[in-house]
């Protein structure tokens, strides 16, 4: 390992010294200047970039507006625009080539009749069957959903509460239940289970003896799927008129129906928080699908309640979590004795756990869930989604009776009695509104987002010091993100079809100041967007004066404050006039000296060179020197001041010298007046690690420095390390912090693993372009929140809302 490390950082090495060579953006303009032939190819170059750039840029119609070449290609920028032009230029190309490979129907969303239109055997489903371009059902709802943030969500039993044990409205006074446990708004979150309406009847009823009998499993006749409608081999009826709701709820109440199979299918594009679109039920003697977009069905659905919580009646559904919460939010329904086949499945130690693996376990079934992402609301349904939804409960009973047969088998009456114990919990789950997550690391919070679109800035802005201050694109993600879902919730809209992450992003990036820029920015189909541009413009505004003011401040409380200063920010003026052994101790002091002679914000704001930033990215996962460079520099300051007593003071007029020379460089970079501190900084006092203290922004927010190679980072010495890790914590994230203990073993903990299935490709590939990784990014660095992010790119590109199906809700098997 050791070898191979080497033989990386050699190789590493000699493309670092090449690299190096190459003149970079700020040496272009001095060679130009020297140079007229230089200047004229280097400006002809641009020219032709930027009208290629351009002209792909029209032609799938993002327009780039007044973005200077320079804009569109640095690294920053670089998602936002050409990223996103080519993401769509992809996607366009992919729908093309379905259409002349007949995959899709050459024609406009509203000339499709969804019906009629055959769907392919294989591949992604057609767009028109993922998004339909229909009216928005709920428009039509006499029970419209309340989508505000600071209620708490509340739909109380229109019906009563049938087989009721104790009254609706109970509560043990031992619960010591409040108002305020009735919370609204938080996110990820549901509610608390006592305020479950059945919370008692779940948790007392007892597996019904039937249960516990030895089943005779009965294969159900498989329907045919050219008619998924047919009743000629089990009975089928679509519930779409109150008398029918009536009919089945009559059927579902007689005696002879002991387990009611149960399953539901989900809308979650063109709503804010979701709609039950189909509710599947299959009995031993029919399969009955329930219409619930019909507004008398789902006004008056509660009246299933009778036999959902029944406590002679098994309800069985597969992996109910979702299912639960969305029966009392939309129907009104709750289920008390649940037999989940999940947790069947699990008990039994199978190897997976889903609905589709016991459907092949039991009948050599094949679903095809590709139709788990369509889009419920079509109407009629094309015959092959019918096919799917009724096939989900079709034989589920039966699953229920092998599943059974097995438990019995293998564990007796106990082991069924268990997986009824734990579906106890599934069934008193309760529904909670979301709030928008101010910290952001939901599946699809601001920050998780920014992590996976937000390229090298993210990456910097992740790697930076605990208490440095967002930077401008990311405080802008958030405010957006927020602003993004205050609308959605106004226009019971899914925040992914208000905006989609790569716009939001893209406009972080470029943010812009005027509705007109807005509007020539966002694409025309952002209907929703389009029509409040000034709310956003206006948002922008503010974020953006917000993010200014503050910056400001930190230039006013300057004084006491710390930031970080690696050795790129010394710079080689300095650096080059001094022994190689005053080196590390000049750094040392710049580092000590700059912090207190401030310049303006605008300094720091200059991105990292990109040298430095690229090396950061090739290193991360590699505990090196470079590494270091881009991390805990705080530390080692204040190890510094811990030993700067009176007694050892370093020589006075070496420090004034350099400090002088830094701050003439700095200032001479930007054309800034930077202050010359006149006091030494006091002792820093610990840091609370939840008190964000005021930071400069980290090494991203160093000036621009000439590359050559730079010098060898100033190594604390372990002791003094651990020493103020004890105190400094290297916190990523309060979410992400590890435990007292696991804090002091200090960069180990806050670097990402290396993955070593990429340390091939890192040597022999050429180095990757900022464009390619920001496009990438994502994928590339194994374990992070963004490579899990990207997972579940394909749930959030095909409207599912992921807070839906947030990561923390566990007992899905799909
Ligand atoms: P199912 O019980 O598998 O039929 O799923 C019920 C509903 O959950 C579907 O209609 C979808 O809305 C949603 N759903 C299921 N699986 C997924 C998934 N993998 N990604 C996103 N949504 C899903
Ligand atoms: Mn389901
Ligand atoms: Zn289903």
């Amino acid at each position: 390992m050791e070898e191979r490390l080497q033989e990386v950082s050699r190789a590493l090495s000699a493309a670092t010294q090449t690299a190096a060579l190459l003149p970079d953006a700020t040496d272009l303009d001095f060679h130009s200047s020297i140079d007229p032939s230089f200047k004229r190819a280097l400006s002809r170059v641009s020219e032709g970039l930027g009208a290629l750039i351009r002209r792909m840029s029209e032609w799938v119609d993002a327009p780039m507006g007044d973005a200077s070449v320079d804009d569109m290609i640095q690294p920053s920028h670089f998602s936002a625009t050409v990223g996103d032009a080519i993401d769509r230029l992809l996607e366009q190309t992919d729908i093309y080539l379905d259409e002349f490979a007949g995959r899709r129907p050459v024609a406009t969303p509203a000339a499709v009749d969804p019906a009629s239109a055959s769907i392919p055997a294989k591949g992604k489903l057609p767009r028109h069957l993922l998004q339909a371009n229909i009216p928005r059902p709920q428009d039509t709802f006499t029970t419209r959903p309340d989508n505000r943030a600071d209620t708490a969500w509340s739909r109380p039993l229109r019906r009563g509460k049938p087989n009721a044990q104790v009254p609706l409205g109970y509560r043990d006074p031992a619960w010591g239940i409040t108002e305020s446990s009735r919370v609204a708004g938080q996110y990820g979150v549901e509610g608390d289970a006592r305020l479950n309406p059945y919370y008692v009847e779940i948790q007392q009823t007892p597996a019904p003896l039937h249960s516990l009998r030895p089943p005779e499993p009965k294969a159900p006749k498989p329907m045919d799927i050219r008619a998924p409608d047919s009743s000629e081999s089990c009975p089928f009826v679509w519930v779409d008129s109150l008398a029918k709701l009536e009919a089945l709820a009559a059927h579902l109440d007689e005696e002879c129906v002991q387990e009611i199979a149960v399953d539901l299918e989900h809308h979650s594009l063109r709503t804010y928080a979701g709609m039950v679109s189909l509710m599947q039920i299959s009995t031993r003697w029919g399969d009955y699908i329930v219409d619930t977009l019909v507004d008398e069905v789902r006004e008056h659905a509660e009246m299933l309640n009778t036999s959902f919580t029944h406590p002679a009646k098994v309800l069985v559904l597969h992996g109910a979590d979702h299912d639960v919460l969305w029966l009392q939010r939309d129907l009104g329904l709750y289920v008390t004795n649940l037999f989940d086949t999940f947790h069947a499945s699990k008990l039994l130690q199978f190897g997976a756990n889903s609905l589709a693996y016991l459907l092949l376990r039991y009948l050599d079934f094949e679903a095809d869930k590709r139709f788990q992402m369509a889009d419920w609301r079509i109407r009629p349904l094309p015959k092959e989604m019918l096919f799917y939804a009724r096939s989900d409960t079709h034989s589920l009973l039966y699953v229920y009776d092998r599943l059974r047969e097995e438990l019995l088998a293998h564990g007796g009456p106990v082991s069924v009695k268990e997986v009824f114990e734990r579906s106890k919990a599934t069934a008193s789950k309760v529904y909670a509104k979301e709030a928008w997550d101010p910290v952001g690391d939901t599946r699809s919070g601001w920050r998780t987002l920014w992590l996976k679109m937000g390229g090298d800035l993210a990456r910097a802005s992740q790697d930076a010091l605990p208490g440095t201050p967002m930077g401008r694109e990311e405080r802008l993600v958030r405010r957006l993100h927020q602003w993004r879902d205050l609308v959605a919730r106004d226009e019971d809209e899914s925040p992914h079809y208000v905006m989609p992450p790569q716009v939001l992003i893209g406009l972080a990036f470029r943010p812009p100041a005027t509705v007109q820029e807005a509007a020539a920015r966002i694409p025309k189909n952002l209907a929703v967007v389009q029509r409040r541009l000034d709310e956003l413009v206006q948002a922008v505004a503010q974020e953006q004066a917000a993010y200014q003011s503050e910056a400001q401040e930190r230039v006013e409380s300057a004084s006491g404050d710390t930031f970080a200063l690696h050795e790129e920010d010394v710079g080689e003026a300095v650096l080059d006039r001094l022994a190689p052994a005053e080196v590390p101790k000049a750094v040392q002091q710049a580092r000590l000296d700059t912090e207190t002679s401030l310049a303006d914000v605008r300094v720091w704001e200059q991105p990292a060179p990109a040298a430095v930033r690229e090396g950061a990215r090739l290193f991360r996962g590699l505990k090196t020197s470079a590494t270091e460079t881009m991390k805990p520099v705080t530390k080692k300051r204040k190890s510094l001041f811990d030993k700067s007593t009176p007694s050892e003071k370093p020589v006075e007029s070496t420090l004034q010298r350099i400090r002088a020379e830094c701050v003439q460089w700095l200032g001479g970079l930007f054309g800034q007046t930077v202050g010359v501190p006149t006091t030494k900084p006091a002792p820093i006092e610990p840091v609370p690690e939840a008190k964000a203290s005021p930071t400069w922004d980290a090494p991203r927010a160093s000036p621009a420095t000439k590359r050559k190679a730079s010098p060898a980072p100033v190594e604390a010495t372990p002791a003094e390390v651990d020493e103020v890790d004890a105190i400094v914590p290297v916190a990523k994230h309060p979410k992400s912090q590890p435990g007292p203990r696991a804090q002091t073993e200090t960069k180990s903990a806050a670097v990402p693993e290396f993955d070593y299935a990429q340390a091939e490709s890192m040597l022999t590939a050429p180095r990757a372009s900022s464009g390619s990784s920001l496009l990438r990014a994502s994928g590339s660095v194994k374990g992070t929140k963004a490579g899990k992010a990207a997972k579940q790119k394909s749930n959030v590109r095909s409207g599912n809302r992921s807070g839906t199906f947030a990561a923390g809700r566990p007992g899905r098997g799909k």
